[in-house]
């Protein structure tokens, strides 16, 4: 059996309710009334059942109400929560989230080598198994996996450097393993959600949010759904080719994006042309090598500031692509190499700048992302609360 993509689901007027608490807390039953084009007496018997619930809460007066009376509802971010696991290519992790977006407690499991995929994914689930057993207010698994990910099929289409990971189905390791359903989603996309759910700053209607890591994607949120292809396999930005006649990928093209500014081929760039400036640096992961150069770039370092530049115009280059492909209102970089700060961020408006038709330049806004947990791994449970709120009757069972 496949269970349908929670987002191609009808949006009921229940978790239409929800959401709108979700994204406008201390609001009014009125105001949530008028703008969802409900009658009060609809709007008064859902929040009744969601506030028996334990998912709504009265809180002070509305925010923006006029006479000072009306009673403001906010999402009680406290009663439920929720798990999310990142699947990253050398790291796992483990996160309880409250559905406010909060981390509880975090668990990075030991690092898992190519051949160890089938070892690693049943330390998963007893940990996940385990953690639902002993609290009964964990509602949902959201599970991050990097792409490019064939969502329909449940499985990865290629992972650079770990073969063994793309014969694994993650929909048949997953979605029926726990007593609580378990949302799978691609990284870059569990990203945007996270955006979207936990960022007040984002445009939640319209916005990109760009994964640098050790993998290079984009998320897509286009008037509040997210953009998933045929396959599943859609905006797989870290694929688009910037030299026709560039490096192989393992995708099958030439000069992919990801070949010049994923964390791999900086680690590897690192290495090979600037030996000197991070010694160690072929010992260390991917994450720990970008890391430390954008602390050197961050100190002054001539030598890695202009390492960090050129790595920006790279990403700025997908930036013009994103922008192009998808004209989002809000480009959210984030990831490892998020690290590279206000540098990064400059290279890249730069280049928006050269390359970019003004119109469109002019309206759109490219930030870092300002997550306090990692946005994968914040995605992973965003994944999971956006089921729930999409289907609030998950709350009462
Ligand atoms: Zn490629």
């Amino acid at each position: 059996m496949t269970r349908r993509n929670s987002f191609s689901k009808p949006i009921t007027n229940p978790s239409r309710v929800i959401r709108f608490f979700y994204d406008h807390p201390s609001s009014s039953r009125a105001q949530a009334a008028r703008e969802l084009g409900l009658t009060p007496a609809a709007v008064t018997i859902i929040t009744s059942r969601l506030i028996k619930l334990g998912v709504l809460t009265e809180s002070s007066e509305a925010s923006a109400s006029k006479n000072g009376r009306a009673v403001g509802l906010s999402v009680d971010a406290t009663k439920y929560k929720v798990i999310g696991v990142k699947f990253a290519r050398s790291r796992i992790e483990l996160g309880v989230f409250d559905i406010g977006g909060n981390l509880q407690t975090h668990h990075v499991f030991p690092p898992a080598a190519d051949t160890e995929a089938t070892e690693s994914l049943h330390a998963v689930r007893e940990k996940v198994r385990a953690l639902i057993a002993e609290d009964h207010s964990i509602l949902s698994v959201g599970i991050a996996v990097p792409g490019p990910y064939l969502r329909n099929l449940g499985r990865l289409a290629i992972m650079t450097n770990m073969p063994a990971w793309r014969s694994i189905n993650f929909k048949d390791e997953f979605e029926t393993a726990f007593s609580v359903p378990t949302i799978i989603e691609q990284d870059a996309r569990a990203g945007a959600l996270a955006q979207s759910l936990f960022d007040p700053t984002s445009d939640s209607a319209s916005l990109a949010y760009y994964i640098l890591g050790e993998g290079i994607g984009v998320g897509i949120i286009e008037n509040g759904v997210l953009i998933n292809g045929q396959q599943g396999a859609a905006t797989e930005i870290g694929h688009i080719s910037i030299d026709v006649n560039g490096p192989t990928c393992e995708c099958g093209n030439h000069g992919c994006l990801e070949r010049y500014c994923s964390a791999i081929s900086i680690h590897r760039t690192l290495v090979a042309n600037y030996p000197h400036l991070v010694p160690n640096a072929a010992e260390l992961t991917h994450s720990e090598a970008v890391t430390q150069l954008c602390a050197l770039a961050d100190n002054g370092n001539p030598e890695a500031r202009g390492f960090v530049k050129e790595i920006g115009r790279y990403v700025g280059y997908g930036c013009v692509s994103i922008i192009n492909a998808y004209n989002p209102h809000h480009i959210i970089m984030g990831d490892i190499l998020a690290a590279g700060g206000q540098l990064l961020l400059d290279s890249v408006n730069a280049v928006v700048e050269e390359r970019v038709l003004p119109d469109l330049r002019k309206s759109t806004t490219i930030t870092l992302s300002q997550l306090p947990a990692d946005p994968i791994l914040s995605g992973a449970a965003a994944a999971a609360i956006d089921h729930l709120l999409r289907n609030p009757s998950e709350f009462g069972k």
